[in-house]
């Protein structure tokens, strides 16, 4: 029923930031190479709109693009766990029309293009209307309306924190414009914009689509500072969980290598903002929310070489799919390593060793 839908929706979209970052990561998926706009209404609490210029939705697709566990992505995998898309479980679409007020995309791919459709989707993720025809080149525009609504104590609740909630939807967006595809070396073109009733709208942040870090850096903060920020490259190897399990049955060890890249600074001064705002985490080129102890394993090698808070950190982690399982929580941002303590114990000799270095 209706209700139930809505409950279990709640865990793949369970507020604003979570929301954006599975419209991007659409966009993402779908190869595009500019995110035209990211778009805020009001912080979002009036609608929250994500164009692209990705390869749009085929006309065979668009009844049940929106249905739930429609997806257009697991069929090329045959293994879950070297699934490279963010999505893979056709929840997103479904759970975002459950929760809000209307969703709409307007798409076209190279075939429909320059005419793009309008779909109109009800809240149970089906097709209501698709007969408007507008300009479009292509790629796909979503646009969310009223998140929420459906759920007043919910809504209630985004419109009492909305500045702040916006503000966490802007930190994950930094994130997408720091290191869009790493892994792939794939510069994406980002812009965030906010509009409030009646105002003007203001740009939040804008990168060019340039695949390096540095470039996207300066992009987003000036350069000042920049001669402060050094490069993160390391690698080390990690004897994994399922390593030592495997030991412990008598197998052979293996290790796993691990590779950090990135940007640090070698002083807390100059780029970014303040505090934890100014350190970004991937993995594999995906935003990622390392926990704190990730977080504090960078800030104590940090501040037993300088004086100061902590560092300006983008680290992205490079590591096989089998040591990680990035999809496995319901939001997808926390990603669970293997290993963990392991892990910090050896990428803390690593940077140890990475600052000892820079010093002599
Ligand atoms: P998933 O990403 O897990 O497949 P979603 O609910 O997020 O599930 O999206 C459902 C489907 O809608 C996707 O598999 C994709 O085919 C299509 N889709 C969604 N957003 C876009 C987009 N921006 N561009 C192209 N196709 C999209
Ligand atoms: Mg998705």
């Amino acid at each position: 029923s209706h209700s139930v839908h809505r409950i279990t929706s709640g865990q793949v979209v369970i507020d604003l930031q979570t929301a954006v970052k599975e419209l991007v990561e659409n966009s993402l998926d779908a190869r595009a190479t500019n995110i035209e706009e990211v778009r805020f209404l009001n912080y979002g609490l009036k609608s929250i709109e994500v164009i692209d210029n990705g390869c749009g939705i085929a006309p065979k697709d668009y009844e049940s693009v929106a249905l739930k566990h429609h997806t257009s992505k697991l069929a090329a995998f045959e293994d879950l766990s070297t699934v490279l898309t963010f999505g893979f479980r056709g929840e997103a679409l479904s759970s975002l029309c459950a929760l809000s007020d209307s969703v709409t995309l307007t798409t076209a791919t190279a075939n429909e293009a320059p005419m793009g459709t309008i779909l109109e989707m009800d809240r149970n993720g089906r097709l209501r209307n698709s007969n408007s025809k507008v300009a479009r080149q292509r790629g796909t525009t979503v646009v969310v309306s009223s998140l929420f609504k459906p759920l007043p104590v919910r809504r209630k609740e985004l419109e009492r924190n909305a500045k702040r909630e916006f503000g966490k939807a802007l930190n994950l967006l930094y994130g997408y414009a720091l290191v869009p595809c790493a892994s792939e070396n794939r510069g994406v073109r980002l812009a965030v914009s906010n509009q409030l009733e009646g105002g003007r709208k203001t740009v939040q942040l804008k990168t060019d689509g340039s695949p390096s870090i540095k470039a996207s850096v300066t992009a987003l903060w000036g350069s000042k500072g920049l001669e402060n920020i050094v490069d993160l490259d390391l690698s080390f190897d990690v004897l994994t969980e399922k390593t030592v399990l495997r030991r412990l049955d008598q197998e052979s060890a293996s290790v796993t290598t691990v590779k950090v890249r990135g940007l640090i600074s070698k002083f807390a001064v100059g780029v970014g903002r303040t505090g934890s705002d100014r350190q970004f985490f991937f993995v594999n080129g995906r935003p990622y929310n390392p926990g704190k102890v990730i977080q504090k394993a960078f800030n104590e090698v940090y501040r037993s070489f300088n004086v100061g808070q902590s560092p300006f950190i983008i680290a992205d982690f490079i590591l096989p799919t089998h040591a990680c399982d990035v999809n496995v929580s319901p939001d997808k941002r926390t990603i669970f390593l293997h290993s963990e303590q392991n892990l910090i114990q050896a990428l803390k000799a690593a940077l140890e060793e990475a600052f000892a270095s820079s010093r002599s």
